[in-house]
């Protein structure tokens, strides 16, 4: 794809929002719930996935577990892929417990190289400004999350309320039980809350919990699969997002 392509996309993408649409969203957000990895930085941007997701399979074969994955090596480039598989064959197990405190070791590792979200952090501190509560709502460990926002001098912002993985794998997004978990203890209704999120798991979480969602990718091919799972308004950078906050458009 040219460059000229991938720019007419982000465009398109823009515009498909409705600068209408992404106002009323945001002035309606009383909460803001914040997917992790994409809305607020690229979590493996020097760390990566990939790797981290082949260490895992490494280690199940290492202890003679290589049954447990099917035999389909491209899916194993996603971490939280293997993690699931695990799960759901060997569901509360003290295989699962150790491959999750594995996960979370790497990606509490990357969180020291994570690169921020274009426009993320001054979006943050400005909707905390304004009054506005913020969560995090994530498939990943809350240690990591708490680790990066500490970095960036962030966690005021957000503290207590980063919901993360739990033990209960099984309740990873798309099922809406961090998200839940967020309006219970910010006391806010669904409906005066606004989710931020970067994939059809996000979305679906978010229709699930009745929590209104803002698209936000970086990619035209995110952009595509986000709207063709629903998804109405979607924008290729938090600048918009942090201009109709700061009351400047
Ligand atoms: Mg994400």
């Amino acid at each position: 794809m040219t460059s000229d392509q991938t720019h007419t996309e982000g465009a398109a993408a823009r515009s498909a929002a409705g600068a209408g649409d992404l106002r009323s969203l945001i002035e309606g957000a009383r909460v803001v719930l914040w997917d992790f990895d994409g809305p607020v930085c690229r979590l493996f941007a020097r760390h990566s996935a990939e790797r981290v997701a082949k260490g895992m399979v490494d280690w199940l074969a290492g202890r003679g577990l290589s049954a447990l994955l099917p035999e389909d090596e491209r899916q194993w480039s996603d971490p939280h892929a293997v993690l699931r598989t695990v799960a759901e064959r060997r569901p509360g197990s003290d295989l699962v417990t150790e491959l999750e405190a594995r996960l979370t070791a790497e990606e509490r590792r990357a969180a020291d190289s994570a690169w921020p979200t274009p426009y993320a952090d001054p979006l943050i501190r400005t909707w905390t400004a304004r009054g506005r509560r913020l969560a995090v709502a994530t498939n990943n460990s809350p240690v990591a999350v708490r680790s990066y926002l500490a970095s960036r001098g962030l966690d005021g912002c957000f503290a207590p309320h980063v919901y993360g993985r739990t033990r209960e794998l099984h309740r990873l997004k798309p099922d809406p039980y961090c998200l839940d978990r967020a309006l219970n203890a910010t006391g806010a209704a669904a409906s005066e809350a606004l989710m931020i999120g970067d994939s059809p798991s996000d979305l679906e979480a978010a229709v699930r919990a009745g929590v209104p969602f803002l698209g936000c990718v970086h990619s035209p091919k995110k952009a595509r699969l986000l709207r063709k799972s629903g998804a109405t308004v979607v924008v290729d950078s938090l600048e918009p997002v942090l201009r109709i906050v700061r009351g400047q458009a």
